[in-house]
């Protein structure tokens, strides 16, 4: 099975609580590591950005479990790809909150601070989670 790179954007619904974001990181984190998924969650304002990577069946069964979840919506593939090397190989499930740091980052990568993924290209995305990555802004 080849190594995929999936990218989605989505919008949180009003079926998304308090304790929602808290509840996804440990279920998200226990399955992915068991499945040999590494990546990224980004949660800024109302927009979830993720980045799976791992087998091509794992990635496509992980994928089809979050699309049916009423946690979020508007649900939009930015990429899905073949890799040959991962970018977040040691991290399950690295999580982006909004915070005063992430603001200049974003800029960097769209029109304003005004965090619209779905106005962004799927590059400025993938740079955007790298350079999150890089400015090591993850819990
Ligand atoms: P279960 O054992 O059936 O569920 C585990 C627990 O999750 C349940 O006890 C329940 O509390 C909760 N849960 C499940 N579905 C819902 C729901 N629709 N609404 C409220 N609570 C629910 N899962 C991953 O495995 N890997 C990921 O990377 C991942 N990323 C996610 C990113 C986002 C933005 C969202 C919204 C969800 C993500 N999930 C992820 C969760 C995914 O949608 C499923 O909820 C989860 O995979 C179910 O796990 P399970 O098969 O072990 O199910």
């Amino acid at each position: 099975m080849p190594l995929t790179r999936l990218i989605y954007v989505s919008t949180i619904t009003d079926k998304f609580e308090a304790s929602s974001l808290e509840d996804i990181l440990r279920i998200g984190r226990k399955n992915n590591s068991k499945n040999g998924i590494t990546g990224m969650l980004c949660f800024q304002r109302k927009y979830f950005i993720q980045c799976l990577e791992g087998s091509r069946k794992a990635i496509n069964e992980t994928y089809n479990k979050i699309i049916n979840d009423e946690r979020h919506t508007d649900i939009m593939i930015l990429e899905y790809n073949p890799i040959h090397v991962r970018e977040f190989n040691d991290w399950c499930m690295g999580y982006i909150p909004t915070s005063q740091f992430t603001d200049p980052l974003i800029l960097k990568f769209s029109t304003s601070v005004d965090f619209n993924p779905y106005d962004m290209s799927s590059t400025s995305v993938d740079m955007l989670m790298l350079e999150f990555k890089k400015t090591h802004l993850s819990f």
